[in-house]
């Protein structure tokens, strides 16, 4: 159907053999997310919401001084550059905020303010008189914990008291120590050390529990039993929230599992992408030679906004990246040759705009949306790995733009031959919007 994809397909489906072993976890394509993304998606749909008392009455906020917050965490806010509650956060931030201490489940696609909300939540319960951890956030991984605990750390900036300890691979303790830290973000496994092995800190006296990352938990091994087994030691008071960007039966299965009584926001509808506001074209090119140099000369012209560049293999990625550097541009490479240090460090340099253009494999295209890139070039098309043919789903992934509002995009494709002018062909019908010819030569047209 067009239109209709799952943006937050995030699975590796099969590429990894047809491009060298390109393995990406769910949880890496979820930090590239969070690494590429400097600001809120603006999402249109209203979010629905299931809960099992109807006498308790829901409402929503339309900003942050409604919350009846403490000032010291309004102004964390606002100097993160919030000016108001996203759209699951008016919904979700009265019901963890209230004394009812109601436990919530609730999916909303990925960067539509889930972080922020649970952060906020997770400052707003402690008891700074206690020197004790009162709140557990659990991550699926290394990364994820310290990318959570760093905005937990620019909210809480007016609020030194609150203290936070990371819970993750390398932190060692000496036996007997007891944890006075507040708020303790970790993964599970190293979580359930700290709590029931060694006693490092009493989990009966953990009032907020916060288990992000669902879907990724239920997807590395090992992480949905710990997490269900710590939850089995928590005291009956402790208000529990879960927090899933993707929704499937088996998420919500896990999620009842783990948290008692909730209430359920969901936001099944996940956002269109559309073709509407993308103007599309097409160069063709001999050889490799001319395709080269008309990507150089769209350098030249093109001069506005970021570009995303796709290649169908990491060492045509790598070999292009070369090629560009040599010849003075600076451009930021994504692939699976890459540490994951490497590719967020890469995509963070994009972001803050130090670097103009990034070259990417198919695969990394994959579970990352760029949103904020205004010109993406599919250098090669996206093909499906088995039968070769176009992939429309990736292709609109690429270059599909979110809402009615979402920003003018331009997409340019090579084509190289018979093959990849049937597949744009392919792209014209089944999407029902043109691609026009762009004179390789001449990119001045470009509209
Ligand atoms: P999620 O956890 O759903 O992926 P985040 O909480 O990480 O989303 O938010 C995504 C981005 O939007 C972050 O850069 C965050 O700083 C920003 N953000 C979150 N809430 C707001 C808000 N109310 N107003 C503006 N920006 C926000």
């Amino acid at each position: 159907i067009p239109g209709k994809m799952d943006n937050l397909n995030i699975e590796n489906d099969g590429n990894a053999s047809q491009n060298g072993d390109e393995n990406v976890t769910p949880a890496e394509f979820s930090l590239m997310r969070k690494a590429l993304r400097s600001k809120l998606i603006h999402t249109t749909n209203q979010v629905d919401v299931f809960q099992n008392d109807p006498n308790n009455p829901l409402y929503s906020v339309k900003s942050f001084e409604a919350l009846n917050i403490p000032e010291e965490l309004i102004r964390g806010i606002y100097d993160m550059g919030f000016s108001k509650p996203s759209r699951i956060q008016e919904t979700a931030l009265p019901l963890l905020l209230d004394k009812h201490r109601t436990n919530l489940i609730a999916q909303s696609q990925s960067g539509t303010g889930k972080t922020a909300a649970f952060i906020l939540a997770s400052l707003y319960r402690v008891d700074v008189s206690q020197q004790e951890p009162q709140i557990i956030i659990l991550s699926p991984t290394y990364e994820l914990a310290l990318q959570t605990g760093e905005v937990a750390k620019q909210m809480a900036k007016y609020k030194p008291e609150i203290t936070i300890r990371y819970v993750i691979r390398g932190e060692t303790l000496p036996r007997n120590t007891k944890i006075a830290e507040h708020i303790l973000i970790g993964t599970p496994g190293k979580m359930i050390d700290w709590a029931l092995k060694y006693n490092f800190f009493n989990i009966k006296k953990i009032s907020v529990f916060v288990l992000d990352e669902a879907d990724v938990m239920i997807d590395t091994q090992g992480l949905r039993a710990q997490s269900i087994r710590l939850k089995q030691y928590l005291p009956k008071s402790c208000q529990m929230m879960l927090f899933s960007a993707t929704y499937s039966d088996e998420i919500m299965d896990f999620a009842r599992q783990i948290i008692p009584d909730p209430v359920v926001i969901l936001k099944l509808r996940l956002e269109e992408q559309s073709l509407d506001n993308i103007n599309q074209y097409y160069i063709v090119v001999r050889n490799e030679e001319e395709k080269y140099e008309a990507l150089t000369n769209l350098f030249g012209t093109v001069a506005i906004g970021q570009a995303f560049i796709f290649c169908e293999t990491k060492i045509s990625a790598s070999r292009l990246v070369q090629q560009l550097r040599k010849d003075g541009h600076s451009v930021g490479l994504i692939s699976g040759d890459l540490t994951v240090e490497q590719r967020n460090e890469a995509l963070r340099r994009f972001r803050d705009g130090q670097e103009r253009v990034i070259v990417a494999t198919n695969v990394m295209a994959r579970g990352i949306d760029v949103e904020q890139v205004t010109i993406v070039i599919n250098y090669d098309l996206p093909t499906n790995p088995e039968t070769r043919n176009i992939d429309f789903d990736t292709y609109l992934h690429r270059i599909g733009r979110t809402g009615r509002f979402g920003k003018e995009g331009l997409a340019i494709n090579f084509v190289d031959g018979d093959r990849t002018m049937q597949m744009i062909r392919q792209l014209e019908e089944h999407f029902k919007r043109p691609i026009k010819k762009l004179d390789a030569t001449d990119v001045d047209e470009i509209e």
